[in-house]
């Protein structure tokens, strides 16, 4: 393995896209491959597709890692590169996505041992600050913070994964904890407080409080 000691977030500053598509724009600049190591999804693939709810955090691969990357000019060297599909000067970025970024990047760090810490957005290396990437609305505190909690999960935390659960009345929904937040399902919880929820209008979803029409 090539020595790591730090890794570098971008967007693609599209409103769609996947690595087989950035990889065609990279190679048509004359570039020998895509330029990132890894891409993540935000479920939007091409500009007239379908949004696929399923692939939004969903992390292909770009570049081999063993290969230094063309993403930050000047530390590329020592440094991986992972992009989020997304105009994070215009949004902020789904928490499916960030979450899917931030297990790969989790995982990177265990790889090459290096912390939270070495997590940085492209704008944060000398030389870049006047570059918005990843965009002025993407949340790099979040992301780092992300991160730390997954290393954290993943060396023990404590014991042994935390089986909880919401209660409502006698009613008792199990939830997950993931990246420092709870995720428990929609539809148990508002079916348990008699609401109704309809699904058939994806992705938005209208939960109707029980006893109205
Ligand atoms: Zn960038």
């Amino acid at each position: 393995m090539r020595p790591i000691s730090s890794i570098a977030v971008h967007h693609s500053a599209s409103l769609f896209g996947d690595a087989a598509i950035i990889r065609g724009w990279h190679t048509a600049k004359g570039w020998k491959d895509i330029g990132y190591h890894k891409i993540v999804l935000n479920g939007q693939r091409t500009s007239n597709g379908a949004f696929k709810p399923g692939e939004c955090g969903a992390v292909e691969a770009g570049r081999p890692e063993a290969m230094v990357g063309a993403h930050v000019k000047g530390h590329n060297t020592g440094s991986l590169g992972i992009c989020f599909i997304g105009n994070f000067d215009l949004k902020r970025p789904d928490t499916d996505q960030l979450l899917g970024g931030a297990r790969q990047i989790a995982e990177w760090c265990r790889a090459y041992k290096i912390p939270s810490s070495a997590v940085f957005g492209h704008r944060e290396y000398s030389g870049h600050e006047s570059n918005h990437c990843p965009g002025t609305l993407f949340p790099l505190d979040e992301l780092r913070e992300m991160v730390h909690n997954l290393l954290v999960d993943a060396n023990g935390g404590g014991g042994q994964a935390r089986q909880n659960h919401v209660r409502i009345g006698a009613t008792l929904i199990p939830y997950e904890e993931r990246g420092g937040m709870a995720w428990a399902p929609v539809r148990a919880v508002a079916e348990a407080l008699g609401a109704k929820v309809d699904t058939s209008d994806w992705p938005e979803i209208v939960v109707t409080a029980g006893g109205q029409a």
